[in-house]
């Protein structure tokens, strides 16, 4: 079998480009005669990739000196323990915006450590929608304030933070971070796993405004705390190195693609795209408001779930794999990260419009 679009949610597309070179310099990186995977994240060859890494990652970002980046292990699930433990005290009080399910999985584990205030929780409306600011009901003098900005599974994407609290913000980035530019300034510390938009399972990106730094509470494993692993450069103990090494590729090739605005131009064109196609006809649905549409990740549903199972069946026999809904939305979902070319939304859109004609 060739290459086929996969519209998985994560671990997600790699650009050809990237998976081309790594595998042209596997057995031999750089003129080691080693792989990568074999060579001493403390040689001197690995401390460039890594420096370089930071580099390229704060020029796309344009992340200013007062932020630290990190390049860590354990996942965004990590950090839903990692933020509370760094940033506030137990008998502090953090507040979360829940805005889908992994908000409201970072809100639970978060609870182990921190007195947690749940300021808005759109669960009412399963997960289709953003609580209006307006009624968020925030802490006075909270630790920080914590959001989702793009809610993977249900496909809701808050497009900017409102500014309703003092608080430092908090975002888990994992399905959006690079998929735009941010204005890494309004952030306290973002968050994103690699496996969506910045390369391979096992590494966590972790950008934290330098005064959030140092104030871990005394039971913080070391491997979690952000004064440890700042002051060693990530390296305190060993570095998850190929997953490093993938994003490293990654953010070459971003960088080589004009960078994160036209990204964003090439995001929007694809979801425009995708989302006139759904909204074009009643046979397919996408539950979410209007204005809180993910670019990211596009649920849809047909108009009777027996469908489900062969549309997931026929799109695959078409070279379209991973549209299977998460299993708490049910449905399908698309997810066309900064590595779905445009090509692989046009022909899911086609494949769409052949599927209603036959089913609809
Ligand atoms: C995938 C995802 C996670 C979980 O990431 P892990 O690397 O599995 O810990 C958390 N938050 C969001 C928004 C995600 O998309």
């Amino acid at each position: 079998m060739g290459r086929v679009y996969n519209f998985s949610p994560g671990p997600a597309v790699l650009p050809p480009q990237v998976m081309e070179q790594a595998q042209a310099e596997f057995l031999d990186w750089g003129g080691t005669g080693i792989s990568v995977m074999e060579v001493s994240h403390r040689s001197p060859e690995f401390m460039d990739l890594a420096a370089q890494s930071e580099a390229d990652l704060r020029e796309l970002l344009a992340i200013s000196e007062n932020y630290k980046v990190l390049f860590l292990q354990g996942g965004a699930t990590l950090q839903f323990a990692a933020v509370p433990l760094n940033l506030a005290t137990p008998d502090q009080v953090a507040d979360y915006v829940v805005t889908g399910s992994w908000g409201k999985k970072a809100k639970t584990e978060a609870s182990r450590f921190v007195q947690v205030n749940v300021a808005a929780d759109a669960a009412a409306s399963h997960y289709t929608t953003v609580p209006n600011p307006a009624t968020w009901r925030v802490t006075d003098n909270a630790a920080y304030l914590h959001c989702t900005p793009n809610e993977t599974i249900a496909g809701v994407e808050m497009h900017s933070i409102p500014e309703v609290s003092e608080a430092p913000v908090v975002a888990d980035m994992s399905s959006t971070l690079l998929s735009r530019p941010v204005d890494v300034s309004r952030f306290g510390l973002i968050y994103a796993g690699a496996q969506k938009n910045i390369g391979q399972a096992g590494l966590t990106v972790v950008i934290v405004r330098e005064d959030l730094i140092g104030h871990a509470v005394a039971q913080t494993p070391g491997v979690a705390d952000y004064r440890v692993m700042a002051d060693s450069d990530s390296m305190w103990n060993t570095p998850a190195t190929y997953s490093w090494y993938m994003a490293s590729l990654v953010f070459k090739w971003l960088k080589a693609q004009g960078g994160l605005e036209s990204m964003a131009q090439r995001n929007d064109a694809k979801s425009v795209k995708l989302y006139s196609a759904i909204d074009a006809t009643d046979f397919y649905t996408n539950p979410v408001e209007f204005e809180y549409r993910s670019r990211m990740n596009i649920p849809f549903t047909l108009p009777d779930a027996a469908l489900d199972s062969i549309f997931v069946k026929e799109s695959k026999a078409a070279g379209l794999i991973n549209l299977k809904g998460h299993r708490s939305v049910g449905g399908l979902r698309a997810s066309i990260y900064n590595a779905m070319p445009e090509e692989g939304v046009d022909a899911l859109v086609a494949f769409m419009a052949d599927f209603e004609a036959r089913h609809g």
